[in-house]
């Protein structure tokens, strides 16, 4: 039996992640110190005899006995409304965090790999953003404890691939969402469905005429899954290229809720990237993946679970 370690394991993609490994019967150990996560996204695991909780912080030194075949580091505050609260620690887990994983990589003789992501770009100039791209990014600004911290990862991940030979993945992760999200996570897609099914005003950020490109999340765990499996050591986008701007998705869930919500207007946060877009190429070339779930399909089971857990 495989073995995996899953850092973040009891946020909402490292939960995902757990359940899509022991389903396909492998020994699962969860490690987080539930900073932004959450032990009900993994209480269902609990009493499984393939599945083990470590509570620790990935930033102080790691022990795990016995062996390794497998590490996927999540580890990392995600949501700009967390990580402008936890700079510090946003940036340790980024650095210290990815340092001693891939020490633990090293030690077991694991392959490794990192949650990279879309913030990598910064307000990107180019678009749709390609794997080659090498972004634009304000290191002094209040996003970049979470966007330097994710170079500094991918600069330390291929580091420890090119001088210890650590077989290492990287995958570029663009905005993702589905069940389990925290209903207070600040992301867009939490805060637009919460907000209408409550029949509150619902914030959009500046104009509105940002964009995004959404996935739902089976199609991102399936991505995670093909690229730990393939031989892929250069970075690979996992995203839904489907495009819409933040008034449009706004006014999408307001219509698939029933809302009587209104919208209204809010400040924009500082360097807010204007559009992103992920070129997906070299997913569909190298894994023969592309996302599957249409943004309404993807809405709608999430605007469900959201229900459940609001009590509606
Ligand atoms: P999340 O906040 O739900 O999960 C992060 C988890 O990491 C939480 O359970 C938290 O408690 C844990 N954690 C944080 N610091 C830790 C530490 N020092 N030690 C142990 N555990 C720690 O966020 P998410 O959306 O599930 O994101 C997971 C990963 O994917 C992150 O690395 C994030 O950067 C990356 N990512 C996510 C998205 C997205 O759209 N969801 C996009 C790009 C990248
Ligand atoms: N946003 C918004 N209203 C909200 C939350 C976010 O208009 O209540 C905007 C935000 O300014 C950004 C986009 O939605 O332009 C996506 O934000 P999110 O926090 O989901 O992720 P990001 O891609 O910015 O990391």
């Amino acid at each position: 039996m495989k073995r995996i370690l899953i850092t973040g394991g009891a946020g909402f993609l490292g939960s995902h992640l757990c359940d899509k490994f022991i389903n396909n019967d492998y020994e699962v150990i969860c490690m987080d110190n539930f900073i932004t996560g959450s032990p009900d996204n993994i209480a269902h695991l609990f009493g499984n005899k393939n599945f083990k909780f470590i509570h620790h912080d990935v930033t102080e030194y790691i022990y795990v006995e016995g062996k390794l075949d497998y590490i996927l580091h999540f580890a990392s505050p995600a949501s700009p409304i967390d990580y402008l609260k936890l700079p510090i620690q946003t940036l340790k887990v980024g650095s210290l965090g990815t340092h001693k994983t891939l020490g633990l990589a090293k030690a077991k003789n694991a392959r490794f790999l990192i949650a990279s992501t879309s913030e990598v770009y910064g307000d990107p100039l180019i678009h749709p953003q390609t794997e080659d791209y090498w972004g634009n990014v304000n290191p002094v600004g209040f996003r970049g404890v979470y966007d330097e911290a994710k170079r500094f990862a991918e600069a330390m991940t291929m580091a420890y691939h090119r001088y210890h030979n650590v077989d290492t993945r990287i995958v570029r992760i663009f905005n993702t969402y589905g069940p389990k999200m925290r209903l207070e996570d600040g992301r867009a897609i939490p805060n637009f469905i919460n907000q209408a099914l409550r029949n509150l005003p619902v914030t959009v950020y500046g104009d509105g005429l940002q964009t995004r490109s959404v996935c739902y999340v089976d199609d991102l765990v399936e991505g995670i899954y093909r690229l730990l499996l393939s031989d892929e050591i250069m970075p690979v986008n996992i995203g839904n290229p489907d495009e819409i701007t933040m008034l449009d998705l706004a006014k999408e869930i307001i219509e698939l809720t029933n809302s009587k919500s209104e919208i209204i207007f809010m400040d924009l946060p500082d360097d807010d990237p204007k559009v992103r877009k992920p070129d997906t190429t070299r997913a569909k070339n190298i894994l023969n993946w592309s996302a599957k779930v249409n943004r309404k399909e993807g809405l709608k089971n999430t605007i469900d679970d959201f229900k459940k857990r609001l009590g509606l």
